[in-house]
């Protein structure tokens, strides 16, 4: 058996349960054959494989916190410091009801290439709660992130772990993170990112995941001779990621038709308004139903479906495999040209390999959403300096590292014999520099 099966079958026997765990290794170690076929003694020999797998520490644990009732509610925190080889652990804490340790392992991991592949000194981790913001009040809120914090600031610092945003954990809630934090610790120092401008954050960091994602789509269309003005898209989703996204798409003269929430879909013929959207969702906190009042021509629909609409490039901003064998079927038979995502691993494996087979142009998440986290890396130089940079400098810089991006996942693919093969060349990019750095580093 070779190296790489040996270790899936392992990781899947060793942890059980985790079936997006198991999806993600699969996803990235199938990916990275030619280059552990052409190193298989060395890596053998050093476990590079088992090593890479297994966190380097994973911390779960008890909040407890008193709703508005006075009832005392208890989740589950968790903090997976996956791999510290390049730089202090860097990753997200999502708060959503689906959390448990097997998404949070997946999310780590995927997190290890994607912060190699900015070309920045930042390693991987993530972590979070089942914890469900929607529907609580601020002082719930505040509650649970004092409590959450109250555990977690024991294993974090701005030069060990510094955690920042993910689904459900916003501005209000980074907010409140900070204070317990600086109240616990007395340090006033850059260990979360995503923070308010007033108080250490950097100026386009809430724009930056999706700004980053049409960067680089603008750039891997252009790598292949498409002008991405004109184009028509479809977004999924209607948070951080999405909202921006469909900004700079627009700004870029693409026309983007869809946008979604959990509940539903909102198709709007005439490009999608995101002021509109952003007075829903991050003014209102309300559901996208709201959406045709302000927009009378559009269409509301419950459940699923942004993918059968006819576009030419489909940008998955929502959640975990939400993009499907039958979505891709539907997209190719639209004629789509590019399927960038946003969200992390919106793709299932099946979707993604017919997508390829079809030969649509796809960029994985590794590196299409590697924007938020290059941007938190760079809140980080600012506090470490303790300046602040102009919008203009942040965004130029994200610009670049986008740029940088696509051309190193590209110039990966090619080197091993993988031309336009995106999702090859991501992990290989970032997995080269991780493995770099382990070796030089020793058995730790
Ligand atoms: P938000 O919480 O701001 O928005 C998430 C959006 O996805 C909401 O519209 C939400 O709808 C929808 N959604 C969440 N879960 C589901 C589900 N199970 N089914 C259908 N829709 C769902 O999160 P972000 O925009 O920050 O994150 C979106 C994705 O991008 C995630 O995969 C995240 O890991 C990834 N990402 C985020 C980065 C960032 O900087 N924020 C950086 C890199 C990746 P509803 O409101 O109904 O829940």
């Amino acid at each position: 058996m070779s190296y790489v099966d040996e270790i899936i079958e392992a990781v899947v026997a060793k942890n059980p349960s985790e079936p997006e765990f198991h999806q993600a290794v699969k996803e990235v170690l199938n990916s990275l054959r030619p280059v552990v076929d052409a190193n298989e003694d060395k890596y053998r020999r050093e476990a590079i494989l088992e090593r890479l797998v297994e966190p380097e520490r994973q911390m779960k644990f008890r909040v407890p916190w008193v709703d508005d009732k006075g009832q005392v509610q208890v989740n589950t925190g968790y903090r997976v410091q996956f791999n510290s080889a390049i730089g202090p652990y860097k990753g997200g804490l999502r708060l959503h009801p689906s959390v448990n340790l097997g998404i949070i392992k997946f999310l780590g991991f995927e997190q290890i290439f994607k912060n190699s592949l900015t070309g920045l000194p930042i390693g991987g981790g993530k972590g979070g709660s089942d914890f469900d913001p929607k529907g609580k009040s601020d002082r719930e809120v505040m509650a649970f992130c004092q409590s959450f914090m109250t555990e977690l600031c024991k294993y974090i610092g701005e030069n060990t772990d510094v955690p920042a945003g993910d689904i459900g954990t916003g501005a209000r809630e980074i907010g409140y993170l900070y204070g317990q934090y600086k109240r616990l610790t007395g340090l006033y120092e850059g260990v979360l990112t995503g923070k308010g401008l007033s108080y250490g954050g950097s100026l386009a960091r809430t724009e930056a995941t999706g700004y980053g994602l049409l960067y680089l789509t603008q750039e891997m269309l252009k790598m292949n001779g498409i002008d991405i003005a004109g184009k028509t898209a479809a977004v999924s989703g209607s948070g951080n990621v999405a909202i921006y996204a469909i900004q700079k798409a627009q700004q870029l003269g693409v026309k983007v038709l869809t946008c979604s929430d959990s509940n539903g879909w909102v198709y709007d013929p005439n490009g999608i308004d995101v002021a509109a959207l952003k007075e829903i969702k991050e003014v209102k906190r309300a559901r996208l139903t709201e959406y045709k009042n302000y927009r009378p021509n559009s269409e509301y629909h419950e459940g699923r479906g942004v993918w059968t609409v006819k576009v030419d490039l489909a940008l998955p901003c929502a959640t975990q495999n939400e993009l499907h064998l039958e979505d891709a079927k539907a997209l190719v038979a639209n004629g789509v040209t590019a399927v960038a995502e946003g969200a992390n691993m919106p793709t299932t494996l099946e979707a993604t390999e017919y997508l390829q087979e079809q030969g649509v142009l796809f960029a994985p998440g590794k590196a299409a959403n590697a924007g938020g986290v290059a941007t938190s890396a760079l809140e980080m130089s600012q506090n470490s300096e303790r300046l602040s940079w102009t919008f203009e400098e942040v965004d130029a810089k994200l610009q670049g590292i986008m740029v940088n991006i696509c051309h190193n996942m590209a110039d990966a693919a090619e080197r091993y014999g993988f031309a336009k093969n995106y999702v090859v060349g991501a992990n290989i990019a970032g997995f080269e520099k991780v493995v770099d750095a382990m070796l030089a580093q020793g058995v730790v």
